[in-house]
């Protein structure tokens, strides 16, 4: 057996013996979304002694609610950012590597209705493809119009020219996050989940560790630690602004909120929609956004908006208007156009993009996608903006800050760019393009490697629903920290975004589970509730 195939379990009184234990952290990270997750596994990897708090689940937050591209961005090049586009298409080959499983190539073919848009489209990807260097995953191509038609059979074939098929990627987000999470945890790092950082501890004005609060008993920890970095995405200025009174900067000014936050709507249909193994990307609809149909896990997903909002709801609700333009876009591109009543799933992400001190925050698509890092007077780490795929290149990014702030010790970058996270051993390099599991049904494939240690546990052959095994929901509980039905539902498999209806259903029965597996409530009625606005009423 290979050492993956005995994975460390996650007992939560375990997980909360070894927080209350007296130690002294390198680095104390809040927020268990893409950008802490990526920050402790690096420091882990690299021998730092690392914690981490989550105050809702791993990947809560915005980071299980993306359109699930691994990309460069190829409306980044539009805007002419070749270095954010270069160092996402990097990192778009590392994470193909070190996740094979997670994160796959995915053939995308932009429709073009104009005479020029081909020419005008293709000489952009193409450039893309350049930039990408070896790290390409396919050559973008021009296509005519039947060839258009024989990749996408649903597409409205009225005034088509023909179209560019190009190259990128996609993956499981949540289900990334998980693994990032039991990879860190696998290098030593101690990772918990619902424990909400409630403040920060000082000796002499400096930062020297952080208060958190358990919630699921109320009982309060305090961590000492030399650094302490707040990734909590759209969150981050809560942290800030407790730092700021705490030890207020120049003058006693107060700190200046640094995000401003933009929300964008997913909806989940059918996959005969769009009948395809490639997505459709539409660069741009009628108000200048981007519009994608991608295959995802057996269904479509439709996206997404950019729309600025001011408040930081956990649970964000899309607004009338993203609805009807995401069906009335896509009913300008597909032959049979999703109605109300077709949507099986709607969720909203919250992006955290990070506006220059003076901006007002009301247009949300000029502001900064890439990543930022700011150090506070008192020595608080704060990362935020940036996207899933560069997640790795950002954790890089904040251990160099703080070893050039003297927060740790200095330590050789890399260490996870050939890193192999958990469930991906003993599996090949990039999967090739026959077998693209992702856009397949969910199954045994989410789990890689792992899938026969799962077998082994009690109820393998036993379906939920299709995809989802007793063995599944019994694994998520030992082995993945999920404590709550909607941890399972929602982020280990991911029935929530593809199918709420059913999620709905299937709560009491694996909540019956879950409380045998860990004797906590489940929260089921939670569940059902929360999962209520994830379906759209027609
Ligand atoms: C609509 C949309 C589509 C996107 N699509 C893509 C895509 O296709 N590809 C791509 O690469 N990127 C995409 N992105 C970007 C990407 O999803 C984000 O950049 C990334 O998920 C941000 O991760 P994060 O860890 O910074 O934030 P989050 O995932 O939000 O994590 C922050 C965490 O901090 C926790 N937290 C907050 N306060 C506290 C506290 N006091 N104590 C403890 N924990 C706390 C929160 O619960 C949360 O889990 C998309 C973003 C959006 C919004």
């Amino acid at each position: 057996m290979s050492l993956e195939s005995t994975p460390l379990p996650t007992r939560r009184h375990e997980l909360i013996a070894r927080l209350a234990q007296p130690c002294q952290y390198d680095i104390a990270i809040v927020g268990g979304g893409a950008t802490g997750l990526g920050v402790a596994l690096d420091a882990a990897a690299r021998g730092l002694r690392v914690v981490l708090v989550e105050s809702h689940d791993f990947a809560k937050g915005t980071s299980s609610r993306s359109t699930k591209l691994v990309h460069g961005g190829v409306r980044y090049l539009a805007q002419g950012n070749i270095s954010l586009v270069r160092e996402a298409l990097h990192e778009r080959t590392l994470l193909l590597n070190n996740a094979p499983y997670l994160a796959q190539p995915l053939p995308f073919v932009m429709p073009t209705y104009r005479w020029w848009e081909a020419g005008f489209y293709g000489v952009g990807l193409k450039m893309y493809d350049v930039l990408a260097g070896r790290a390409g995953l396919g050559r973008t191509e021009l296509l005519g119009r039947r060839k258009t038609l024989a990749y996408l059979p649903t597409l409205r074939a009225q005034g088509l020219q023909g179209g560019v098929k190009y190259w990128d990627g996609q993956f499981n987000d949540a289900r990334l996050a998980i693994v990032l999470a039991r990879t860190a945890a696998s290098h030593g790092a101690l990772l918990v989940n619902y424990c909400l950082a409630t403040g920060l501890t000082y000796d002499n004005e400096k930062v020297s560790g952080l208060l958190c609060e358990d919630q699921l008993t109320g009982k309060r920890y305090q961590l000492q630690s030399r650094c302490v970095v707040n990734a909590t995405g759209v969150w981050v200025d809560e942290l800030r602004q407790k730092d700021g009174l705490a030890v207020p900067g120049e003058h006693g000014r107060a700190t200046q909120p640094m995000v401003a936050p933009s929300q964008g709507v997913h909806m989940v249909v059918e996959r005969d929609f769009l009948a395809a193994d490639v997505a459709m990307m539409v660069p741009k609809t009628a108000d200048g956004r981007v519009l994608f149909a991608v295959p995802w896990l057996g269904k479509v997903i439709l996206g997404t908006t950019d729309t600025p909002r001011h408040d930081l709801a956990r649970e964000p609700m899309a607004f009338g208007d993203e609805i009807e333009f995401i069906l009335s876009e896509s009913d300008k591109y597909l032959r049979r156009a999703p109605t109300r009543a077709d949507v099986k799933s709607i969720w909203v992400g919250l992006r955290p993009l990070v506006k220059p001190p003076q901006d007002e925050g009301n247009n949300t698509k000029g502001l900064s996608r890439e990543h930022t890092i700011l150090v506070s007077r008192s020595g608080l780490v704060t990362v935020t903006g940036g996207k899933w795929t560069t997640y790795r290149a950002m954790a890089e990014d904040v251990l160099e800050k703080c070893a050039e702030h003297q927060l740790i010790a200095s330590t050789q970058a890399g260490v996870t760019k050939n890193l192999r996270l958990l469930g991906s051993h003993a599996l090949s390099d990039v999967v090739s393009a026959s077998v693209r599991s992702l856009s397949e049904a969910p199954g045994w494939h989410s789990y890689g490697s792992e899938e026969s240690f799962i077998k082994t546990l009690p109820g393998a052959a036993e379906e939920l629903c299709s995809g989802l095994t007793i063995a599944m929901v019994r694994f998520a509980a030992r082995y993945e920290y999920a404590l709550t039905v909607e941890d399972v539902l929602a982020r280990r498999s991911r029935l929530l975004f593809l199918d709420a209806r059913l999620a709905i259903e299937l709560a009491p029965r694996v909540g019956e589970i879950l409380r045998e597996e860990t004797q906590k409530d489940p929260k089921v009625q939670e569940f059902q509730s929360l999962a209520a606005n994830y379906l759209l009423q027609s």
